[in-house]
């Protein structure tokens, strides 16, 4: 074993928060991924020509360093895309956000959404929401909660919003102004709203094109694929992988935070404690191949209503062509059922004609093929235990070197841009500790 001195920066996970802290860092570091091929949930499949992501994965990006940097690793081969995002619901479909743009809908839940938005400014909260459902029933009055806000979070986050704060929400839920939801509700379009206007997208290959971009930019350490770590040290700053006894100066962990606490040698009380208290809900998701091209125009549709079995539904192939070979469509479909795992021809028929009723897809009978696929982390639960039992967990590995970062080591909500920046700032960090 090295003496501890020599021993490099170790990068537990390689998806885009270990990738970039990588890439980013001035330090000898050795990155250690479980699966076979670097990338986490910014990977893209490909079956007879269709390319899947990991469902939507579309780049919203917001700050001048990643602008920049994405357009140097990738130049003039982003695609710029204006959002077409749609809700369904009623057996209509109306523009994203729901709360801006109830024109459309049937008259008498458009004017029940609208009187309880208008009753809720008129009535403004002398406490702040206990909950997410008390932040939708304050921001948005009953009537689009009831139509939209409660039943398409339900299905979402796979708790009832009242499980959850609402802490999470600022960034990723619009609240539009009273005179934005009047005109919206007689068609006098307001300007587009929320955090995803637009969105940039590989010409080609899917999400995947970006992350090998920072992939192969990687240089001055060694990336380990098929690594899964049996215990972490944090005493002795050693991990354990397939027997060795590897030596760490400092580690930046991306792995789930649970995964994380689950290795460690001898962890205090509190720390397994808390970690038995964190909560994250799968996603199970299929990817659909189609015969034709959809008619449809949109990109993605938000499903609120429970007799559909989706919440969201993508057309990859709208945003960029490539995603399916030409003439066919490719997409993904977003299950609500954690349930067992069903087998995906049983589940079939109903999506196809589920699909087919949202405008997803031609026709029942439009689908090429469907695989089914799950992740298992995909959102975090912010309940009641969730501050004070990351906290706990943070400080305690901090404290020993260890930095959990990412969308699942620092046990978040977020999206790629903010993965990529986690492992600049984390980098910068250790970067200068050694200097
Ligand atoms: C359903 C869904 C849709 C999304 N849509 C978007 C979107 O449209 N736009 C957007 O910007 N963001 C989106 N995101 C968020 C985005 O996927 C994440 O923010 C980002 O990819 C997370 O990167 P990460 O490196 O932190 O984590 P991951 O990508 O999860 O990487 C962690 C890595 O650690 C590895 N690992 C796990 N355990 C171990 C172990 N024991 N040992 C070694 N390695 C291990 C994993 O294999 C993985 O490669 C979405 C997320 C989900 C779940």
């Amino acid at each position: 074993m090295p003496p501890l001195e020599d021993a490099r920066v170790v990068i537990l996970g390689g998806g885009l928060t270990g990738i970039s802290t990588a890439y980013h860092l001035k330090r000898p570091w050795l990155l250690l991924e479980k699966e076979q091929r670097l990338g986490g949930h910014a990977r893209t499949d490909e079956t007879r020509g269709f390319h899947f992501d990991k469902t939507g994965h579309w780049l919203h990006l917001r700050d001048p360093y990643t602008k920049a940097l994405i357009e140097e690793l990738l130049p003039g081969q982003m695609v710029p895309v204006a959002r077409k995002a749609r809700i369904f619901s009623n057996g209509v479909l109306t523009r994203f956000p729901f709360q801006a743009n109830l024109h459309g809908l049937p008259p008498e839940v458009a004017s029940e959404c609208l009187l309880g938005f208008i009753k809720a400014q008129m009535n403004p909260p002398t406490s702040p929401p206990a909950n997410f459902e008390e932040f939708c029933l304050q921001k948005f009055g009953e009537g689009i909660s009831k139509h939209f806000m409660i039943p398409y979070n339900h299905k979402l986050w796979g708790v009832h919003p009242r499980e959850i704060t609402s802490a999470w929400c600022s960034r990723f839920v619009p609240i539009p102004k009273l005179d934005d939801v009047v005109k919206g509700a007689v068609g006098d379009v307001p300007p587009e709203l929320g955090y995803n206007i637009s969105f940039l997208y590989p010409a080609k290959g899917g999400i995947e094109t970006m992350t090998r971009a920072l992939v192969a930019r990687l240089s001055g350490g060694e990336v380990v694929c098929g690594a899964n770590p049996e215990a972490i040290d944090l005493r002795a700053q050693t991990l354990t992988l397939g027997g060795e006894v590897i030596p760490w100066s400092s580690m930046v962990a991306s792995i789930p935070l649970p995964e994380l606490c689950a290795r460690l040698v001898d962890p205090p009380q509190e720390v397994v404690d808390a970690a038995s208290r964190l909560r994250c809900t799968p996603v199970r998701y299929l990817n659909v191949a189609t015969r034709t091209k959809p008619n449809a125009d949109f990109h993605w549709i938000y499903v609120p209503e429970e007799k559909y079995p989706f919440y969201r539904v993508g057309i990859y192939s709208n945003a960029v062509p490539s995603m399916a070979p030409e003439g066919h469509g490719s997409l993904y479909v977003e299950l609500s059922d954690r349930g067992a795992l069903p087998k995906v021809d049983e589940i079939m028929p109903d999506v196809a004609q589920a699909l087919a009723a949202a405008g997803a897809i031609n026709s029942p009978d439009d689908v090429l093929f469907a695989e089914l696929k799950e992740l298992k982390y995909a959102y975090v639960v912010f309940d009641d235990h969730y501050y004070a039992s990351v906290e706990t967990i943070t400080k305690y590995l901090e404290a020993h070197q260890v930095f959990p970062r990412g969308r699942y080591g620092s046990w978040t909500y977020n999206a790629m841009e903010d993965c990529i920046l986690a492992g600049r700032d984390v980098a910068a960090k250790l970067s200068a500790v050694s200097a």
